[in-house]
């Protein structure tokens, strides 16, 4: 487990860690994904438990450091929601038996004076229950412990859980931090800026999305979507489905991305300004809906946005992935 937070988060750890350790026992840091949100969590809970920090953060040679890099730190517990395996693209979530070991947990007394760190990676996926039993303990919490949740998406954590937690943003990486970053994590990306701007300037995203197979579909699904007339629904749901176990949920999710994105640049061609996420010609764009009130295209990208952090699970990945796309083709054709 790599501890090192990234570059833009460096500044950020040295000016916060005191305060989280000394003012409030439990936080909520609020970032995007594609900054790094859940590597600053981790970076800050090794700050708060490393022997020698230096300058804020943790120093990756100390035993404290040592046993949270190999995972079996004493006095460290991540609650993450577990892989799941069935059909639907359900959220993944924090089941309730884990947030109640996790908690047992906090509850021992810990091996060094510095405390024990929960970190919660997200917050969001929290099932109520599990979040119920978490803000008991952040109410009482034990002695000496820290209580780190994560979200980017604060609005949908419980507002008692909201009122109990003493909230820091994140800052977002600089442009030029994150080309920098972008170029040093994937030095064969040929054009780092349009990836940057394509990932609406999320590094993580932008060297994710330049992967292999995520790349060559979402630049098919971005030819297919300037024509929507020949949208290929179905053979979309079935790219999906293929994804097998591991990977539907990140292709429904890319899907869905794009085509949000999509909607976003076509949203703002549609407006007179220049496309943002720069995935296709404007005058492609220009071209789309011609007939179709922008109010009702932006209803279809908020009903992405929706999909995306709360998805239907009564119906399979596919099934969504094709009506959704049935429904641009029905609009935008
Ligand atoms: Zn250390």
């Amino acid at each position: 487990m790599n501890l090192s937070p990234y570059p833009w988060h460096r500044a950020w750890l040295a000016e916060h860690r005191v305060t989280v350790r000394e003012r409030h026992h439990a936080w909520l840091l609020v970032g995007r994904e594609g900054d790094g949100l859940a590597q600053a969590g981790l970076s800050l809970a090794a700050s708060l438990l490393c022997e020698h920090p230096r300058e804020g953060v943790a120093c990756g040679e100390c035993a404290s450091c040592r046993w949270l890099a190999g995972s079996v730190h004493p006095d460290f517990v991540r609650l993450a929601p577990e892989e799941s395996d069935d059909d639907v693209a359900r959220l993944p979530t924090i089941k309730t038996d884990a947030a109640r070991g996790a908690i047992s947990f906090m509850e021992l007394s810990a091996s060094t004076e510095r405390g024990r760190v929960l970190l919660v990676d997200p917050a969001t996926a929290l099932s109520r229950e599990s979040a119920n039993a978490l803000l008991k303990a952040i109410e009482e919490p034990p002695a000496n412990t820290r209580w780190i949740l994560l979200a980017s998406r604060p609005a949908k954590l419980l507002p008692t859980i909201r009122s109990r937690v003493l909230k820091l943003a994140l800052p977002r990486p600089d442009r030029a931090a994150a080309l920098r970053w972008i170029r040093a994590e994937n030095g064969a990306l040929s054009d780092p800026d349009h990836a940057l701007a394509n990932a609406d300037g999320a590094p993580l995203h932008a060297v994710e999305n330049a992967s292999g197979d995520a790349l060559e579909a979402r630049e098919r699904l971005v030819h297919d979507l300037g024509n929507p007339r020949e949208l290929p629904t179905l053979s979309w749901g079935s790219w999906v489905e293929a994804g097998g176990k591991s990977q539907k949920r990140d292709r429904f999710a890319l899907v869905l991305a794009t085509l949000h994105d999509w909607l976003v640049d076509w949203a703002r061609v549609r407006s007179g300004l220049a496309p943002s996420r720069a995935l296709s010609d404007p005058t492609i764009l220009a071209g789309l809906g011609a007939n179709l009130a922008l109010a009702e295209g932006l209803r279809l990208r908020r009903e992405l946005l929706r999909k995306l952090t709360l998805p239907d699970t009564t119906l399979s990945a596919r099934l969504q992935v094709e009506a959704i796309l049935l429904d641009y083709r029905a609009k935008f054709a």
